[in-house]
């Protein structure tokens, strides 16, 4: 009648795990039926949230494949011109869908959507300059890929404009549906395409108006964007602190989205091969000529009072080696197109001594000292007149 103890305790045991298992095994059908109903159901919100943190033009999701950790310069020309980031911030979504603008009427209690009005292009005007007369709807690249085609340029007009526009505010925050956007151009040989003249930007967020109006002086192909009284719009760093004393233009500032799902770690700095590099700051050198395939010749230097290390890339010659001090302002190097570039430019990137993630804009950093420059006191009146010729052309437009 008594059942050995052996037998007792496996029955017992059995009993005991039973229902256990049972209920695991349940929880864990139901929720992997779950999961798959879920991956299968559009609608599920969850999902859309993730589609669209995820959606990204082709293009871009080639670049961000090719991130490396140094550095992933110039993508190709077409990109080179699409370039232009308000803040180093920038992270992530591509053409922010813009929301609509603050007010713009009410039609028998119907919300009113400002339509997207252009005015094309006109050639062939006695100067040969063109103009565009737009109104913002959804994204710049969206409005002026409305207006003109993909093969008449409308990304890189696009790209020349957000770099402008990124001097005044951060154009994937602050563009409003129904900002006005007027621009005088002309066409230029090459892969450039265009040369932005005048540009005008009625923003509704800031109640404000930005003006951009190209000088070039005497020095033609130099020339640079100015506001109605000759401030320039982009800044400029002071010579103390400037890893170059001569360039074109800035292509490209930390933070750009285009380049990687982190954006672009360094400022682009459009110069001739040959153009004398400096130290920022007092250092020692940290090494050269690392991934010379990505960064071309290269230096790296470490500034252990400010906390930063500085790299220059894409160089021609360097002068210096690596454990070497250097001052402030010593020549260190010259400017090339070496490694990753589709043509001739300074990479210049400021990062944390302590976080390699941590890079910083020029512009922002506290022992950099930066400024706006005017138009010589001298050239006052020809830049007043280009300005005038610039708004006869779109007052006929
Ligand atoms: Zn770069």
């Amino acid at each position: 009648m008594a059942i050995p103890p052996y037998l007792q305790d496996k029955k017992m045991n059995s009993r005991k795990r039973f229902p256990g298992r049972v209920l695991f095994n349940l929880i864990f059908i139901l929720s992997l039926g779950l999961n798959i109903y879920l991956l299968n159901n559009p609608e599920n919100p969850a999902l859309n949230i993730a589609s669209e943190t995820w959606e990204v033009p082709s293009a871009e999701a080639k670049t961000t494949e090719n991130f490396t950790e140094t550095e992933l310069d110039e993508p190709p020309a077409q990109e080179i011109l699409a370039r232009a980031t308000p803040s180093p911030v920038t992270v992530g979504s591509m053409e922010p869908v813009l929301k609509p603008a603050p007010e713009t009427g009410n039609i028998n209690g119907q919300p009113h959507v400002t339509p997207v009005s252009y005015v094309v292009t006109q050639t062939g005007n006695p100067q040969g300059k063109a103009i565009l007369r737009l109104n913002i709807r959804n994204s710049l690249t969206y409005t002026l890929c409305q207006a003109m085609t993909k093969e008449q340029g409308c990304q890189t007009m696009s790209a020349y404009l957000s770099r402008l526009l990124s001097w005044n505010f951060d154009i994937n925050k602050s563009m409003r549906n129904g900002d006005s956007l007027d621009v005088v151009y002309e066409h230029v040989e090459g892969k450039d395409l265009f040369r932005i003249l005048k540009m005008v930007y009625k923003s509704q967020l800031f109640n404000k108006v930005y003006e951009a109006n190209y000088y070039s002086g005497d020095e033609e192909g130099w020339g640079a964007y100015f506001d109605a009284v000759g401030v320039e719009i982009a800044q400029s760093i002071e010579e103390k602190f400037a890893p170059l004393k001569k360039y074109q233009e800035i292509t490209s500032l930390p933070g750009d989205f285009r380049k990687g799902p982190v954006g672009h770690k360094g400022t682009d700095f459009k110069t001739d091969i040959g153009t004398p590099v400096y130290a920022t700051f007092e250092a020692k050198v940290l090494r050269t000529h690392w991934n010379v395939r990505v960064n071309g010749y290269c230096v790296e230097l470490d500034h252990p009072r400010e906390g930063v290390k500085t790299l220059y890339l894409h160089l021609s010659r360097v002068l210096v080696k690596p454990g070497q001090y250097v001052k402030q302002g010593e020549k260190i190097a010259e400017t090339g197109n070496t490694g990753r570039t589709y043509a001739p430019h300074l990479h210049y990137e400021i990062k944390s001594r302590d976080d390699k993630k941590i890079v910083y804009n020029p512009f922002n950093l506290k022992h950099i000292k930066t400024y706006y420059k005017k138009v010589p006191l001298e050239e006052r009146e020809t830049f007043q007149k280009t300005v005038n010729l610039y708004d006869s052309i779109l007052q006929k437009g």
